[in-house]
């Protein structure tokens, strides 16, 4: 039996892993001729391109990582994100999630989450504020589309792990005044909202608690998007039918292609369209192609992992750049195969196929494991717009699977607290 302390400590280790690359040759060898990409690059300066999440705030707690400066996706105190890369990808605006890894459900537990919420929330903040003349803090599409128009990037604050609430039902309100417009309900673990897809110490799926519930109508209330990317099928369905409001998958796959508990199935899509929502797709090779066996690697890390356990923990830098450069060292060495921009448009093709181009967009998850053979960081995301319009995608089409049908369902809860709050 696993202790609340030691899965955290492999959740945050597997994240780790995960958002280190593998050593691959091929990742800007993806899409291109030149018209499409100069088609591409026209589409967008014209239209708000947005993407539901990324884990790049963690990186705002290392020393001297400026997003201002621009990074190389391995290089040890690298990132996926930065300022630089937001506009040579031609991305405008990014959710960067306040990550808080699950932990004991106790008081004590509680306030760490809530604390480390808010320390990310202000890192976020302070990140803005320092580079004011580059990008804006958004509460809503219409600051972004005025960000746009000023020519600056967007920055959203989302939280991903409804554990910052831990049982205190008033904290929504609280974060949400701090600018905070989404909060993924769980991680990788069960919570005191609902059950994890991948809470391997409690495989029973006992869904959406009764305080569960109230953060569904507490949501829906303030307008706060309700995001069920890690959420268990259960807990789906039922803040689903709970919800008065659309709902949101911010980093998600399809079920019927990769088959991963933490991807949607065909049902679960056909409904959340119902429901006018969305499904972001992730860039998270994992759950874009089920990857071949490669025991060499995960004998490899899992004896890196009982070697370092959470070595993001050790404060001597020179340790940690050591034990970095190690784990970049068993990337080269055993390689992990990557998804591709092809993988991931066949993604959206699916749901498009299932459902129609209204109900889909991207949440790249970088920082966060996420990043593809093609777009492997934030500089190549014009590279899936590339793909797509290679399949036929109009121009329309684009706008919406990059920012309109998200911005529809950010509306949409919105007007729902609007009439709530008036009956
Ligand atoms: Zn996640």
């Amino acid at each position: 039996m696993m202790t609340a302390r030691k899965f955290l400590l492999t959740g945050v280790f597997f994240m780790i892993l995960f958002s280190i690359s593998p050593a691959k040759a091929d990742r800007t060898d993806q899409p291109g001729d030149q018209e499409f990409l100069e088609r591409a690059r026209a589409l967008h300066q014209k239209i708000i391109t947005v993407d539901t999440h990324c884990d790049t705030a963690m990186r705002l707690f290392r020393g001297n990582w400026n997003p201002a400066d621009r990074h190389q996706a391995d290089s040890p105190g690298g990132s996926k994100i930065d300022l630089p890369r937001m506009k040579e990808g031609g991305l405008d605006a990014e959710f960067f999630a306040a990550f808080v890894p699950q932990g004991p459900r106790t008081a004590e537990g509680y306030q760490m989450a809530r604390q480390e919420a808010e320390r990310m929330i202000q890192a976020v903040k302070k990140m803005v504020a320092e580079n004011n003349q580059l990008i804006g803090l958004a509460f809503s599409p219409e600051d972004a589309y005025q960000f746009k128009k000023e020519g600056r990037l967007i920055a959203f604050l989302g939280i991903e792990n409804g554990y910052a609430l831990g049982q205190d039902l008033s904290l929504i309100k609280h974060f949400y005044e701090e600018g905070v417009r989404y909060i993924t309900l769980c991680h990788t673990a069960d919570n005191d909202i609902c059950n994890s897809s991948t809470d391997e110490n409690d495989p029973e799926d006992l869904g959406l608690s009764q305080f569960g519930h109230q953060v569904v109508t507490e949501c829906n209330r303030l307008g706060m998007i309700i995001d069920i990317s890690h959420a268990s099928d259960k807990s789906f369905w039922e803040v689903l039918a709970s919800s008065q409001a659309p709902i949101m998958a911010s980093h998600s796959c399809c079920r019927a292609i990769c088959p991963n508990p933490r991807n949607l199935t065909d049902d679960m899509i056909k409904a959340l369209a119902a429901k006018g929502g969305v499904i972001q797709i992730c860039f998270l090779s994992a759950y874009l192609k089920t990857p071949r066996p490669n025991p060499d690697r995960d004998k490899a890390f899992e004896e890196f992992r009982v070697r370092y356990g959470n070595w993001r923990d050790i404060k001597d830098e020179d340790q940690r750049k050591k034990i970095m450069a190690e784990m970049q060292e068993l990337n080269r060495k055993y390689p992990a195969e990557l998804a591709t921009v092809k993988d991931l448009a066949d993604h959206i093709d699916h749901v498009v196929k299932l459902v129609g181009v209204d109900y889909v967009g991207f949440g790249t998850d970088f920082d966060g494991g996420g990043g593809v053979a093609g777009c492997y960081d934030v500089s190549q995301m014009i590279n899936v717009t590339v793909e797509l319009m290679k399949r036929g995608y109009s121009d329309e089409d684009l706008a919406k699977i990059w920012g309109q049908n998200f911005f529809r369902v950010f509306n949409r809860v919105k007007d729902v607290a609007g009439t709530l709050s008036k009956s």
